[in-house]
């Protein structure tokens, strides 16, 4: 039998499921992805991603069962103390579903860890990406939702119901506007990658942003399609409105990572996604604005920086996940 050294991966969304295998220090080696077939339900993709795990084990020549680990970075909501999924609006019928045990059965003597995608990758950053090193750091993505994660000395902080590191609901601003949750006010409502493009849209339907708009005509963008990665290119070509309106979410993520900095004092805060793809001209005015609200002495002392793995995160904190089991 084959050393049993290699990870496995499987990256769970709600359109797609990656599946990837490792070598025992993190590298990839082989991924494949196939869509996620969610009208089977909980028991059909459970057997789909075995059935994934074992084609993309073939292709370093070993079966899943002799891999060291499998880690599981789920999209959306999982409990991992149970070790069930708990309801998920984009999964029907997860809610509920004992995902850890139903792999655990599959593959017998396989080191298995399942957490959400958030928390796997920030323990991906921390491992392989931009908080390598780090002895606390937090994560936080600007995607769909502000999604966060917390590692300290090495560990995940999960906090009660594995809520811990949503700092994309800490509230900004009393009664603003409405946010996923259900509450007003929070970062995620301003800084989320469709909240960026919602205050665009509430701007330039008051009138503003005449040249924007030209430049979205031009590129057969209607309005109410815009997207937070439209305004991050405009603002790289020079258009004022983008850049302008990068520069007030610059504030808001900052306040809001400001007051997370005051609360945890991490060495480093990793932040993906829009501030990823926006660079210099959004961190350099994000980090002085984490220097003017976060409390004196820590804010100065705080590194923050893009992440570090890009469109590979996915892949990486599936591989995370396996080689914290191991306490690799
Ligand atoms: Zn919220």
């Amino acid at each position: 039998m084959a050393e049993r050294s290699h990870l496995l991966g499987l990256d769970v969304g709600g359109t797609k499921i990656a599946a990837v295998v490792a070598d025992g220090s993190g590298e990839i080696l082989a991924k494949i992805r196939r869509p996620t077939p969610a009208a089977l339900g909980p028991d059909g993709i459970v057997a789909e991603m075995t059935d994934m795990l074992a084609e993309v084990a073939a292709t370093v020549s070993i079966a899943p069962l002799d891999a060291a680990a499998l880690g599981v970075s789920f999209g959306g909501p999982y409990d991992p103390v149970r070790g069930v999924v708990r309801d998920i609006p984009n999964l029907p019928d997860w809610g509920g579903v004992p995902l850890y045990a139903l792999l655990a059965d599959a593959l017998p003597g396989v080191g298995l860890a399942i957490d959400n995608d958030a928390n796997a990758a920030a323990l991906a950053e921390w491992r392989f990406g931009a908080g390598q090193g780090a002895d606390h750091m937090l994560y936080l993505t600007m995607g769909t939702g502000i999604g966060g994660g917390i590692v300290s000395e090495g560990r995940l902080y999960r906090g009660l119901r594995n809520a811990g590191g949503e700092v994309g609901h800490t509230v900004l601003v009393p009664d603003g506007a409405e946010c996923g949750c259900g509450h007003r006010g929070c970062l995620e409502a301003y800084a989320s990658g469709p909240a960026i493009a919602r205050r665009a849209i509430e701007k330039i339907e008051a009138g503003e942003g005449d040249a924007f708009r030209a430049v979205l005509r031009d590129a057969g963008v209607a309005l109410p399609d815009l997207r937070a990665e439209q305004i991050v290119e405009a603002a790289r070509d020079g258009v004022k409105f983008a850049m302008d309106h990068l520069a007030e979410t610059a504030f808001y993520m900052g306040w809001g990572i400001a007051n997370a900095v005051s609360i945890l004092a991490p060495e480093v805060v990793v932040l993906g996604t829009v501030a990823t793809a926006a660079g210099d001209m959004f961190m350099e005015p994000l980090r002085r604005h984490v220097v003017d609200m976060a409390m004196p002495g820590v804010g100065e002392a705080t590194r923050v920086e893009p992440a570090g793995l890009g469109d590979l995160v996915g892949d990486y904190a599936a591989i995370a996940l396996a080689a914290d089991v191991l306490g690799s």
